[in-house]
Formats: structure tokens, sequence, C-alpha cells
């Protein structure tokens, strides 16, 4: 299969003969499954961005099941709210998510909409896709769910149901592939608005045409679809192998402290974790237990190393274990911190 260039030609007109019904069809078919979410009930811009954001790298199960999305609402319900709280209290409430630049990004455009906008969120495309963190498929999602514009918003399943649909056979995670399934899912949103159109094409990835199973037989948009080899289909690049890595780390404790280190890298910036300072180097130490956890495309085996006393260095502090709970620490890290102070609680009951 031939590879497409980025300058690629571009058909602007969806391959489909009556579009209208195939949108009346997907109207009347999300009309009668279309599932409940509470980002579906509101047309409040800063609770969909939200939403959209907690769920670019996260699934549905996570977002609601484990309360993340009503949690954060309850903690900063507006943009005020959230543009004036302290960066460790918005780490701390995105704890479990990872991708933390997500929540910092977050604040960051809910000062933009209230310095900029004074606190009234921005109704276009191209304001919303301006703020920070925004790209295009989430300027189209807020724009259209929030406000009814009649803007695409291509995510993965969208992307996916357009490819099979139209039996597109290019890679769709190329400039040129995305510009084609951009400029055919923007000639196909109706003029009336997009949020209806563009939550029943997600919903049908996400239930009906799945990645690796289809329901062809009881699809709405079955008549119009082209797909011949519907699993063959969306073609992707060949995605980057998992690469395997050890870290190691030093679990520090002393009279009811532990040692803490503040990550000053992009991805967890402000974060505590447990300190890694060539502790495998250390002469006599060993590694008393381990956790695996991967993050991206990384298979981490996390080897820790428990001392009782040493002197923090430059970026660690000795936090009292009470302290823990409001500190912003990736999952991984607070996994086996807690495994540590129940160890220790069970330690000191037995006595
Ligand atoms: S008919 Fe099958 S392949 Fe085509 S959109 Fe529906 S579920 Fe997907």
């Amino acid at each position: 299969m031939s590879q497409p260039s980025n300058d690629q030609k571009v058909a602007e007109s969806p391959p489909i003969e009556d579009a209208d019904g195939l949108r009346a069809a997907l109207a009347a078919w999300f009309a009668q499954v279309g599932r409940d979410y509470p980002w579906r009930a509101t047309e409040d811009g800063y609770e969909i961005l939200v939403s959209e954001v907690m769920l670019q790298q996260t699934q549905v199960a996570t977002v609601l099941g484990r309360g993340y999305y009503h949690r954060w609402l309850e903690q900063f319900p507006d943009v005020k709210a959230l543009a004036a709280a302290d960066e460790e209290e918005v780490l701390r409430a995105w704890e479990g998510l990872g991708y933390y630049s997500r929540a910092r990004n977050l604040q960051k455009a809910a000062r933009v909409i209230l310095e900029e906008y004074g606190g009234e969120f921005p109704r276009s495309l191209d304001q919303i896709e301006a703020l920070p963190g925004v790209g295009r498929y989430t300027a189209g999602a807020v724009a259209s769910f929030a406000f009814n514009a009649p803007v695409a918003a291509v995510d993965s399943n969208i992307a996916r149901v357009l490819a099979r649909l139209f039996d597109f056979r290019e890679c769709i995670d190329t400039t040129a592939g995305q510009r084609q399934l951009l400029q055919w899912a923007a000639r196909l949103v109706p003029k009336a608005g997009g949020r209806i159109w563009n939550s029943a094409l997600m919903e049908l990835g996400q239930n009906v045409c799945k990645a690796k199973s289809t329901v062809c037989d009881r699809c709405p948009a079955a008549a119009w679809c082209q797909a011949s080899e519907p699993l063959a289909l969306p073609v992707k690049k060949t995605r980057a192998a998992v690469t395997v890595v050890d870290e190691h780390v030093l679990l520090a404790c002393r009279r009811g402290k532990i040692l803490l280190q503040q990550e000053v890298g992009r991805r967890r910036k402000g974060l505590w974790k447990l300190p890694s300072r060539g502790v495998e180097k250390m002469p006599g130490l060993s590694p008393v237990d381990k956790h695996n956890y991967t993050i991206t495309r990384y298979r981490v085996t996390m080897f820790i190393y428990e001392v009782e006393d040493v002197i923090a260095e430059e970026n660690e502090r000795w936090f009292r274990l009470e302290e823990l709970s409001n500190l912003p620490m990736p999952s991984p890290y607070r996994r086996v911190v807690a495994r540590y102070v129940d160890r220790r609680g069970k330690a000191t009951q037995s006595r």
C-alpha cells in the first residue's frame, strides 16, 4: 500500500450519496442508545473541557467510575475556582490520571478565560483552540458539545468509523491522512449543529464499530458503509516497540517521616516521588522489593532499596506520613509508599 506524502491531495467531499440519510439514521439511533454521560447533560464549556481533557488519555470507566470527573468539579466548580487554586492542589486532584501537563494546562486555560474573556467561556473554534493544552480535536469537541457549533471533532473512534465508512486505505496517523479525515468530517457535520452528530459518531465507534470487532448487522450506518474488510481498517503506522527499563529508588524512613524528591522534568514537574540518586551503585545495598508499572511505551520495573537514614539532597525533603495525602505523587510511588505505611502499621500493632 502506498504511503501518502504530506502534500498529498485531499478530497474535500466524502464519497457518499445521501449524506442526509446517514445523518438522520445516526441521529435516530443515538436518540435511542446514546449513553447519559454527565458531560452530555451540560452545555457548560468549562465542564465539557474538563471531561475532554480527562478523556484524552484515560478511559471513561476511570474518569467516571473512579470519581475523577465529579470530584474535580466539586473541588473546582468553575474557571474562577480552578484559576485561584494552588498548583499542588490541582496536581493532587489529578493524581492517578497521569500526564500531569494536562492538569497544568487546564489551570492555565482557566486563567486565560478569566483574564482574557472575563470568565466567560470563549465560543469560537479558533478561540477555544488557542487555549493552553487544547488541540484541534478538543476545540471541535468543546465547540460542538457546548455550543452546538457545526464543526468536526475527529477522535480515534470517529477516525476509525470514517476510515471504514469510506474504505479509506491510507494511513490515518500521517498529516495527510488526518487532513483527509478532518476534511470529510467537516463536510459531514450538519449545518444545524454538531452536538448530536459528533456524539453519535463517537458512540458508534465506542460500541458498534470497535477497533477489534464490529456489529455491522446492527449498525445504523451499514447502508452507507463501503468497508469490505472493516477489521483491516484503519491503517496506521507501525507503533514504537515497548521499551523495558529498570528504575532504582530509595525508601528512606526515619521517626515517622519519609524522604521524597520533587520532580523537575517536564512530564511530572512539581510532583513528589521516591528519590532516585544512583542508589543501585551504593555499596552494600540491595533491593528489598520491586514494583512493575507502565508509562507510555515504557515497561518499568522499580527496585526499592530501604534505608533508615540518609541526608536530604537538592530537591528532596522529609515529610511526615500524615502529610502524604495532600502531596501530589505519581501513582506507582503512591502505591509503594502505601504498601510501606500499611506494613509499618501492621508491625506497630503486632508489638
Ligand atoms: S457497517 Fe460495520 S464497518 Fe461499517 S461503520 Fe458500521 S460497524 Fe463499522
